[in-house]
């Protein structure tokens, strides 16, 4: 048993007024609510940072299955409790710690924002306190974990947000929000870009309904609802067994991004190529220019940022092209239920040789296959599809149909060019061709089987769920 995630956005509607969107006194509210929380969390990071010896205190309680008493650290729960107690006024207790007092400092602060920053900030301290004390223990030099900031998304729960969605007509839906004025806190709606797609993804009686978040970006602001799903898949030892196993490979490469093969009873049944569509280009030509630029205004600036633009350019279309590419391969899956998902492990190539900005664009293309295999790894799972990573020892240079090993070569002007790298490959004991990438997909089956050559040569086939 496991668990899968999924995000929906529902984007506000900031644009102006009279065009159906909030005003712009509205969107300082949002502004103002997220400074103040951030604010309340500092104020509790410090509390906890100062009071560090609660946070780890050990408590005895009674385990079950030992039937003894034991020790553990504090719950989270308890030490909320006993930060309330500390730092805020009722009427039982009117006296607080005086250096401590929440009340006093943040007057009329809703109870569930001080409950929602109070769990933020205890597990930033908890995970600062036990990541020091893990780099004490090391006794290394580098690497010191900072203290806790204060900035988080705020987490909107019951009582501080609800959805009026008409579910007639999508122009008439809004949320309602408590927010911060600056001088206090107010319930103010807000209208949302309300769509199908997230009426339907929210009906999906499949999935359970997190609390969603706001996230308030410089030029949008958006409510992120997750949603978790229970799901139960075979372990792969057990599909193994099933004669019967859709196996489906992945290889990614720079120009085709993806190549799948989808393989049952020793047979390809099915190929799929996603292509680049001239991203690889696009994102070389941006890296030149920066380069280039770069070295006409000498030496880069230190800590400041060259082209904070470019490079979200370059971030947003390796972001969607990773959505997409993983979608694709999700399609491919959701056709064969029980398969079982196979990549080769990533390894770290360190992009040498060439022109600086075309390392730069290695590099980029590198962290976009690990973005593929990451996203596609957590969509399948959510249709029960389980990822296997294997040993990628050989799978370009070797024949997928005998396992000798082959060569490369690229067909130009009708005529073949041996060479590394190439788009081609042969066999020269069985005389095979196919297309380089294809090839290796389908030795990804062998690797995963451990046949052919791949009998013992691959020591360390890892078998991993989704990452946590
Ligand atoms: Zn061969």
């Amino acid at each position: 048993m496991g668990q899968a995630t999924r995000t929906t956005k529902l984007p506000l509607d900031l644009s102006n007024r009279t065009q159906g969107g909030a005003n712009t006194g509205k969107r300082a509210y949002l502004e103002a609510t997220v400074w103040v929380l951030d604010a309340a969390r500092a104020f509790y990071v410090a509390f906890f940072l100062a009071h560090a010896e609660k946070v780890t205190e050990q408590v005895p309680y009674f385990s079950e299955p030992h039937q003894q008493m034991r020790q553990r650290q504090i719950s989270a729960d308890k030490l909320l409790t006993w930060a309330e107690f500390q730092t805020v006024v009722t009427s039982q207790h009117p006296h607080p710690l005086p250096e401590w007092n929440f009340s006093q400092a943040f007057p009329d602060f809703p109870f569930v924002y001080r409950r929602s920053v109070i769990k933020d900030a205890i597990g930033k301290v908890k995970s600062y306190l036990s990541n020091r004390s893990n780099w004490q223990q090391s006794g290394k030099k580098k690497g010191k974990p900072g203290v806790p900031g204060s900035h988080n998304h705020p987490t909107l729960y019951e009582g501080t947000f609800s959805l009026e969605l008409s579910g007639t007509d999508l122009q008439q839906s809004f949320v309602r929000l408590k927010v911060y004025t600056g001088e206090q806190w107010i319930w103010a709606n807000y209208p949302v870009k309300y769509s199908h797609y997230f009426e339907h993804r929210r009906q999906d009686r499949a999935w359970e309904q997190q609390s969603p978040r706001l996230i308030l970006r410089p030029k949008s602001a958006e409510l992120h609802f997750s949603q978790t799903k229970e799901i139960k898949a075979n372990k792969v030892v057990k599909s193994l067994q099933n004669p019967d196993l859709v196996t489906v490979a992945v290889d990614l490469n720079v120009k085709n991004l993806a190549v799948i093969t989808v393989r049952q009873h020793g047979k390809i049944i099915e190929s799929v190529f996603i292509k680049d569509q001239g991203l690889d280009q696009h994102r070389y030509r941006h890296l030149k220019h920066a380069s280039k630029k770069q070295w006409l205004s000498g030496k880069p600036v230190k800590g400041e940022r060259n082209c904070a633009h470019l490079w979200q350019h370059l971030r947003r279309m390796n972001r969607d092209a990773a959505h997409k590419a993983a979608c694709a391969i999700t399609r491919v899956c959701a056709r064969y239920p029980g398969c079982v998902l196979i990549f080769e492990r990533l390894r770290t190539i360190k992009a040498k040789g060439g022109s600086k900005s075309r390392r730069l664009n290695r590099k980029q293309a590198n962290q976009l296959r690990g973005q593929i295999n990451q996203i596609a790894r957590e969509k399948a799972y959510a249709h029960s599809v389980v990822t296997v990573e294997v040993n990628p020892w050989g799978t370009s240079q070797h024949c997928s149909r005998c396992g000798a090993k082959g060569e490369r070569f690229s067909s130009r002007a009708g005529r073949r060019e041996r060479e590394r790298g190439g788009k081609l490959f042969r066999c020269s004991v069985c005389g095979y061709e196919a297309q380089a990438d294809h090839n290796a997909s389908a030795n990804l089956h062998h690797s995963f089987y451990r046949e052919l050559c791949w009998q013992k040569k691959p020591k360390s086939t890892k078998h991993r769920g989704p990452s946590p």
